[in-house]
């Protein structure tokens, strides 16, 4: 159904920032490369259009999470692009992977066997990536397993290994000392595979020293305007505008309660204007009595429990007849960026991203091609 002009809330998400955002961080971090990590839909904001945009920027290395979202984009991309499952694959998923011409992470010496069997049975070498858990104890091969798998002869013979990674556990938080104590341990494994380039740095790590730059960069969440840490104002491009609908303005005498459970009583006589946005719209119910949308400059607070598709906010700042049906507030703008959305939420910017629902009426802003070359 085409929903232009009728729906609830209107996304619209640009195309050339995120390459802006793209070439931000590939600036910063050069000589090293910078892929993008395009996983869960490019953070929610479609990943077809967004590996589209950074591929006729030049970009050729793209990380999703799963299979089935690799194979989804292969298409899209020449096939001089490489495109990386960080996840790994399930165990009989290997003869698909190679078939499609995507490159696993080897998280495991049992995967790194899968994954070399696969390369015999092809009768071809086989490109995959090795991550090493260098501390987060959350994916990889543990550093100690790693010596028998540099000795493997199969392994050596069958993978041709483009890449050793390992992902930091701490880079949004440029102080932290598992840091410093994670580039340690990477560097220190990686030297058990000479000449192999190196990955270790998130958006994060992007903006940590240069050490931790090594030779690939994974970008996600920087490149779709996310803030990279918490300990500096946001460099990067916004990317995202959303906007709701307002679709009733009801006045409430004081005493009256707004919303499921009444949770909000109006102090005084309100103007309480109902958005056609909710939670099944990515708006988290930890939003209600907390967060904010803006008009013409306005913070209206949220007043009341979010709803499925609708939340309540208070205009009464407003003057009257400022804002009426049909007029539309901002959630993610100039006003109020993704991370102080998401701060309210009491979340990150990756989950209100990620959570974005399908009901919104998308407008992608081109990516212009002018001067818009990217590396890696
Ligand atoms: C998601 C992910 C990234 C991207 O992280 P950002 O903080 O969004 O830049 C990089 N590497 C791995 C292993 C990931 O899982």
């Amino acid at each position: 159904m085409d929903i232009r002009g009728i729906s609830g809330g209107r996304l619209r998400i640009d195309l050339d920032a995120i390459i802006r955002n793209h070439r931000l961080v590939a600036e910063r971090v050069a000589p090293a490369a910078v892929g993008a990590v395009v996983k869960a839909d490019a953070y929610g904001l479609g990943a077809i259009a967004v590996v589209e945009a950074l591929r006729d920027a030049g970009c050729r290395l793209f990380f999703v999470a799963h299979l089935g979202e690799a194979l989804d984009l292969r298409g899209v991309l020449p096939v001089d692009a490489r495109l990386v499952v960080l996840n790994g694959l399930p165990p009989g998923a290997e003869a698909l992977c190679a078939g499609a011409d995507v490159t696993p992470v080897l998280n495991s010496p049992e995967q790194a066997q899968r994954w070399a069997d696969a390369a015999q049975a092809a009768g071809r070498r086989l490109p995959a990536i090795l991550q090493v858990d260098s501390g987060m104890g959350r994916l990889g091969v543990a550093a100690a397993d790693l010596a028998p798998l540099a000795a493997d002869t199969k392994f050596r013979s069958m993978i041709e290994l483009v890449m050793v990674m390992s992902h930091l556990a701490c880079a949004d938080t440029p102080d932290h000392p598992a840091n410093a104590a994670q580039l340690a341990c990477f560097e220190t494994a990686a030297a058990l595979f000479p000449g192999v380039p190196r990955a270790l740095a998130n958006s994060g790590g992007a903006f940590l020293p240069a050490g931790f730059h090594t030779d690939i960069v994974r970008a996600g969440i920087a490149l779709y305007g996310g803030a990279p840490n918490r300990s500096a104002p946001n460099p990067m491009w916004p990317v995202v505008a959303l906007d709701a609908r307002v679709i009733q303005i009801r006045t409430i005498a004081a005493g009256g309660g707004v919303g499921y459970g009444l949770s909000h009583r109006c102090e005084r006589d309100s103007r309480i204007a109902t958005i056609g946005a909710g939670y099944a719209d990515g708006l988290p119910r930890s939003l209600g009595n907390r967060g904010a949308a803006w008009f013409g400059g306005v913070r209206l607070p949220i007043v009341g429990r979010v709803s499925m598709d609708s939340i309540t906010i208070d205009v009464t700042a407003l003057p009257a007849g400022a804002i009426g049906p049909g007029d539309w507030v901002e959630l993610i703008g100039p006003h109020q960026p993704v991370d102080a959305l998401a701060d309210d939420a009491g979340t990150i910017s990756y989950e209100m991203l990620t959570g974005l629902g399908a009901r919104y009426d998308r407008t992608y802003l081109p990516a212009s091609t002018r001067d818009r070359a990217v590396a890696a």
